[in-house]
């Protein structure tokens, strides 16, 4: 309950801004916990992650992947001669699918007793809130959870044909021609996806695509991304741009009926009124915290996208869970080991801990030696698993099919310090993409079946 201006406002145990997936998971676990929780949200329930940025990315990536096949796959016997798309009803299904999960989520806040209040949220002191509705609440604890949003190009001012990444996979209809100025994991997902919608695309790279990855891993997805038609322009910068395209910094001149920006994230903090507390920024405007996610002020905690990388909706909700915990009393804190990061790639890439390193003993195994791989027909990539010289595992890298939902073994492996035994030993389910993961383990271990290795194979004895 909240009272107007004027008046004093009740005061909530928990407040939290933002109802992202960092916020909402916050808000939820701390209601479990028989608290008091205001959820304030300027926008929709489910925040970037499931209105713009993770799920409306897979949703898509998905529609395109069934056409690509569709339209690919003679050798498997199928003639996809006659398929098109019909960009309005995959637009409706794109934006149904938030919806679906926006309600889901209001129905969860309700359902565990969160007062969830549309509003944008400005901290006029460390245990006030004033909302944009009017009113103002009190609060004994507060989570910050306002995420982050679109970094902007100078020379490419949003606007027009040039689209932050909410808009562009917002599109009712497939552009003939686009440009992806950057090329981290969303310039590679959203490339991807348009390619194979029919769209011509071009990346382009200061450096190289994906620069920070594995370079094993990316002269796959390169390989990949020429099948698809894309072109990356490596080593180039945009210059200027009109209305159909845009000239690089190596003189060429590229189609660009669409130009996206998707050069990186930036902590999202206006009008949070920060000022008005003590909770401190770093020089890039991140809120910095501690162990237990609390800021400089006693009474706020902060969480997601806007304390930092990894920018990732799984980190934003593993911290909701600890800081509703912390800011309830609880002693809890964050102290995961690994945070996997996925590319939705094709075929995807997925990363749990380190694969270099020090003392680590790198073995490789090729989805080429998995049934369920030629079976489909898609053997491109590999499992790498990195061991220290105890055989703790470290970290696997995974590039292949399905590769984002086999990461969860890789990162459970390392949060438990499992060693590559453990995982060798584990009866994987055949014929499936995972038996990889444990082939790779047991090649780790000097005993590969399923590919010959040569007189030696791994460093575990
Ligand atoms: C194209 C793209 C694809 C991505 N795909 C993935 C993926 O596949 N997997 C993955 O893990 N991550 C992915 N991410 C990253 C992921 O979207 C973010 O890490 C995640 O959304 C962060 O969650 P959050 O709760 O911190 O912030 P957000 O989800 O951004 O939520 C913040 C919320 O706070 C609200 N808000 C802000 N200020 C206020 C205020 N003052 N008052 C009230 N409300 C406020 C906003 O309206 C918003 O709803 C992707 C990002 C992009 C750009």
């Amino acid at each position: 309950m909240i009272m107007v201006m004027g008046s004093i406002p009740e005061e909530v145990d928990i407040a939290i801004i933002g109802g992202g997936v960092g916020g909402y998971v916050a808000a939820i676990r701390a209601a479990e916990l028989g608290k008091s929780v205001t959820l304030v949200e300027k926008e929709k329930l489910g925040g970037h992650c499931l209105n713009y940025a993770c799920i409306p990315s897979k949703t898509l990536i998905n529609i395109a992947d069934i056409l690509y096949e569709a339209r690919n796959s003679q050798k498997l016997g199928i003639n996809g001669n006659g398929i098109s798309v019909d960009a309005k009803a995959m637009y409706d299904w794109r934006m149904g699918v938030s919806k679906k999960l926006e309600d889901g989520v209001g129905f969860l806040c309700k359902s565990n007793g969160v007062e969830v209040i549309k509003a944008q949220g400005t901290l006029l002191s460390s245990n006030r809130l004033q909302l944009t509705n009017g009113e103002e609440l009190d609060f004994k604890k507060a989570i910050i959870a306002t995420g982050s949003e679109p970094a902007s190009l100078k020379g490419f001012d949003f606007g027009g044909n040039i689209l932050d990444y909410k808009q562009a996979l917002m599109l009712d209809r497939i552009p003939k021609s686009m440009v992806i100025i950057g090329a981290g994991y969303v310039a590679v997902e959203i490339g991807t996806l348009y390619a194979k919608l029919g769209c011509e695309v071009h990346i382009i790279a200061r450096s190289d695509v994906l620069s920070k990855f594995d370079k094993d891993a990316v002269d796959i997805l390169k390989k990949k991304m020429t099948q698809f038609g894309i072109k990356v322009h490596a080593g180039a910068e945009p210059v200027s741009h009109d209305s159909e395209s845009v000239k690089l910094s190596n003189g060429e001149m590229v189609n660009a009926e669409i130009i996206v920006v998707a050069i990186g994230l930036k902590p999202y903090t206006d009008v949070l009124g920060i000022e008005n507390t003590k909770v401190k920024q770093d020089k890039k405007g991140f809120i910095m915290v501690d162990n237990t996610l609390k800021t400089d002020d006693d009474n706020i905690l902060a969480i997601g996208d806007v304390i930092g990388e990894p920018m990732l909706a799984h980190k934003a909700m593993r911290q909701g869970v600890i800081a509703a915990e912390v800011a309830s009393g609880m002693k809890s804190g964050y102290d995961n080991i690994v945070v996997p990061a996925v590319i939705f790639s094709d075929p995807e890439v997925a990363i749990a801990g380190n694969i270099t390193g020090e003392g680590l003993t790198i073995t490789k195994f090729p989805m080429t030696a998995i049934g369920r791989a030629i079976a489909i027909g898609k053997e491109e990539g590999f499992v790498k698993i990195a061991c220290d010289g105890e055989g703790i595992v470290k970290g696997i890298e995974i590039v292949g099919n399905n590769a984002s939902s086999m990461i969860a073994e890789a990162a459970l492996a390392i949060e438990m310090g499992a060693v590559a035994e453990d995982i060798a030993d584990t009866i994987h389910p055949h014929p499936t993409f995972s038996e990889a993961v444990q082939e790779a383990a047991e090649a780790a271990l000097g005993r590969p079946v399923h590919f010959f290795y040569g007189k030696k194979t791994g460093g575990i004895k």
